[in-house]
């Protein structure tokens, strides 16, 4: 990277949604960016995202949100309909403002291009195809050894490479990955008339749901209790899915027959992981996931990704030492991912315990913490 006018460098690991917002974030305050990602471009799997307030208030400080809310489905209110058939909405807090919406779903990939397009616009770097193989650092700097035989000596080296995280492991953080013994099921579907919000749904042993992501697109969630997290051959998913919707009524067996020939169908173990020792060695940091990755539960683990971006950029604006502008970065995010982290894992437990009511104070506790600034 050409940094002769004295502008700071950066290595992204992982072009997911930490490592896109990070690239966005760091290239806008004028910081040479490059990001290698693993994977092919364009690859981010096809299941939808819930944006949750906090992921749009982070996306804001981006200037992404309007975006967002434009490619995705903008709502205010979750619906959670009981084991009786009784319909419980609740409005949402509105976190970027009155006239905007609370919360949306989006495409997955939707998201991906709207970060990969930004973080092209300010100018990173984006390679795709390439990992990290060796790190090493000394005079306050990261040296990367990268899977094509090239070297990159940078200013900082973030690790934002997922649940199972290389460069964890590289700078010394082994974290062991949970699994708890749930699998997580997403259905694409064309948007039902009635399912203008997020829809829940309790039913005898899963919890199943519908999540608008855009005015033609909806997908469907169903969490798989008390399970061994095998592999299914992906001819399996559709009609097994639409197997485990077949105890519910009412909308779920209006949407079962569309989800059972569903050509976008993928089932995910629950798990979990949290480094519970530093994130960095003063010039290499992981972020997002591959340092809190909670279960889906809280739909929440995007916006932790998205606020570590805008946060980590924030800090190293601040102070010009990598090292303090780090330890500031971990001091204000630790606790909140944490929180995250722990609720998660806490309605993992009880759904399977079938103790629903008992998860809704945490899961409300967990909102407001959340919806305090990152
Ligand atoms: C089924 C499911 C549903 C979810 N639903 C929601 C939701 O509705 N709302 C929400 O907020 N959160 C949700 N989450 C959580 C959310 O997806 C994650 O918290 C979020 O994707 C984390 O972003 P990340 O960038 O840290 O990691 P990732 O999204 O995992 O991105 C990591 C990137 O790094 C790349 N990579 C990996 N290893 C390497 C390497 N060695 N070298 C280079 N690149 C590498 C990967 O290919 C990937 O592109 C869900 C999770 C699951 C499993």
């Amino acid at each position: 990277m050409d940094n002769s006018d004295g502008a700071r460098s950066a290595l992204i690991v992982g072009a997911g949604i930490a490592g896109l917002t990070t690239a966005c974030a760091l290239a806008r305050r004028g910081w040479l960016v490059e990001v290698i990602e693993t994977g092919a471009e364009g690859a981010a799997a096809g299941w939808g995202l819930s944006l949750t307030g906090p992921s749009l208030r982070a996306l804001d400080g981006l200037g992404l949100a309007d975006q967002c809310l434009a490619t995705g489905y903008g709502m205010s209110v979750i619906t959670n309909v009981d084991a009786n058939g009784v319909a419980n909405p609740i409005e949402l807090p509105r976190l970027i403002g009155q006239d905007r919406p609370a919360m949306a779903g989006i495409a997955r990939p939707e998201l991906h291009r709207i970060l990969r397009t930004e973080a092209l616009r300010l100018g990173a770097r984006i390679h795709y195809g390439l990992s990290v193989s060796h790190l090493d650092h000394g005079d306050g700097q990261a040296r990367a050894e990268l899977t094509d035989a090239t070297v990159r000596t940078v200013d900082l080296l973030v690790g934002a490479d997922g649940i199972r995280s290389v460069v964890r492991d590289l700078i010394g953080r082994p974290t062991p990955i949970r699994y708890h013994g749930q699998m997580v099921w997403r259905a694409l579907v064309p948007r039902p008339d009635w399912a203008t919000s997020i829809h829940t749904f309790v039913g005898t042993g899963h919890q199943t749901g519908v999540v608008p992501i855009s005015p033609s697109q909806a997908y469907v969630f169903l969490t798989e209790n008390e399970v061994r997290p095998d592999v299914l051959p992906d001819a399996d998913l559709a009609p097994r899915m639409g197997d485990l919707l077949a105890p519910f009524s009412g909308r779920v067996a209006e949407i079962r027959p569309q989800v059972a020939r569903s050509d976008s169908v993928i089932r995910r173990p629950v798990q979990t992981a949290f480094v519970d020792t530093s994130w960095s060695d003063g010039t290499s940091i992981v972020i997002g996931d591959a340092a809190h990755a909670p279960s889906p539960q809280m739909a929440s683990g995007a916006a932790l990704a998205i606020e570590d971006g805008l946060v980590l950029a924030q800090e190293l604006d601040r102070c010009q030492d990598t090292r303090k502008a780090l330890e500031a970065f971990m001091d204000r995010r630790r606790e909140r991912c944490a929180v995250l982290v722990k609720t998660s894992v806490a309605i993992a437990g009880l759904e399977q315990e079938q103790r629903h009511r008992d998860s809704y104070p945490l899961i409300e506790a967990c909102h407001q913490r959340m919806a305090l600034p990152a």
